[in-house]
């Protein structure tokens, strides 16, 4: 089958709507039932998901939030990280990550990242630590688990809480693992396009320490313990019960999806092993839930081009590193500060996989990248 022939083809970099019409009948059966119990935000099917998701991911608790975002905010504010404070993060991140930290009035410090996996290096966190540090935010970028062990022993060294943004991670599992258990907190995000969407805005605070969970559960209701008795200044970051409902009814099936993305990464990786390709690094105690496939290439805005012209999306995840966004210019990071990061924000991409991508159309994904890098020699 000539790559020509099969130039109608339109395959998305991810597909929302099949799992919908997949779990259609169970989705508006949830539907129906928050419709008709006239309870609508943050009621029982609240309760019922953090229930679940905490005990999917192993912490004694988990608090429902208006977004990942939120999740982010909340837990720098729980633990009073806020002015004259400095958080260590990686630039190579969506920039909600770095954004909470600014938000609560902190300041982020960006440490470069290590080139296989994209996240922080943790050999380059602690010529970063000041007396002013409080906290580490490892991002489990793509779905690959940060090195928790060595961004732990910095941690524990020299007392910083570890939040770990999860938000592209859930299921993802280091040394056994889940991701999200590992450290004061974790954050996840139900934004539509994470490997457990919603159909609309959502996100999730797990912890296994009490006083975190209470007072986030305080922040997430304008600071109230009884309804206009008010202790604290906080926030409107609720979750719905339809978001609730229809996320309850698609944890059941994370797993099974999170399985389907690595058989997929893996049928890639084997058939760009002999390419001129930077592929996902692999590492045998990582369990990476493969939130994108990202590849690596000199030729990225030309093979992005020739991609689209043959009808396959492509994205590209992310183009400016933090450090070297407008709003920091003020923390007098330059280009070249962070090389790895900024490496990776002019020659990475991310190809389409999702649990439904058909064999058929990732065997042609596959075809017209190797096509392309014939066509160059
Ligand atoms: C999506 C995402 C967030 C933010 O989640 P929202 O629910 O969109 O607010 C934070 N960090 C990372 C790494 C993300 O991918």
């Amino acid at each position: 089958m000539s790559v020509k022939n099969e130039i109608d083809k339109k395959i998305p970099l991810l597909d929302l709507k099949q799992q919908y019409f997949d779990l259609r009948e169970m989705l508006h059966q949830s539907i129906e039932e928050v419709m008709s119990s006239g309870s609508y935000v943050m009621g029982q099917k609240v309760q019922l998901f953090e229930r679940a998701f905490a005990e999917y991911v192993g912490t004694k608790y988990a608090v429902a939030l208006a977004s990942g975002t939120d999740a982010l905010v909340l837990t720098l504010d729980s633990l009073g990280i806020g002015p004259g404070d400095e958080v260590i993060t990686t630039p190579f991140t969506f920039f909600s990550t770095s954004e909470a930290i600014s938000r609560v009035g902190a300041t982020p410090v960006f440490v470069d990242i290590d080139p296989e996996t994209f996240n922080i290096n943790p050999s380059l966190i602690e010529k970063r630590i000041t007396k002013k540090t409080k906290a580490i935010i490892p991002v489990h970028l793509f779905g690959m688990p940060a090195d928790m062990d060595e961004v732990g022993a910095i941690a524990d060294q020299y007392e910083l809480y570890i939040i770990e943004d999860a938000c592209q991670a859930i299921g993802s599992a280091y040394k056994d693992k889940k991701i999200g258990s590992m450290g004061i907190a974790g954050c996840f995000s139900f934004f539509p396009t994470k490997n457990l969407g919603g159909y609309g805005d959502g996100g999730m605070m797990v912890t296994d320490d009490e006083t975190i969970a209470n007072k986030i559960r305080l922040l997430r209701v304008h600071g109230s313990v009884l309804k206009y008795h008010h202790s604290l200044i906080g926030y409107n970051s609720r979750l719905d019960e339809l978001q609730a409902a229809m996320l309850t009814v698609k944890l059941a099936y994370i797993d099974e999806w999170n399985k389907q993305r690595r058989k997929k990464a893996e049928v890639y990786t084997e058939a760009f092993k002999d390419l001129p390709l930077k592929l996902p690094g692999v590492k045998s105690d990582y369990y990476s839930v493969y939130h994108l496939y990202v590849v690596g290439t000199e030729h990225r805005d030309e093979l992005t081009a020739f991609l689209r012209e043959h009808g396959i999306a492509t994205g590209i995840y992310y183009p400016v590193p933090l450090h070297l966004q407008k709003v920091y210019h003020h923390l007098c990071y330059t280009t070249g500060s962070l090389p790895e990061s900024e490496k990776a924000a002019i020659t990475t991409m991310a190809i389409p996989l999702y649990p439904e991508l058909t064999e058929e159309d990732q065997d042609y994904v596959i075809s017209v990248i190797r096509h392309f890098f014939q066509s160059k020699g």
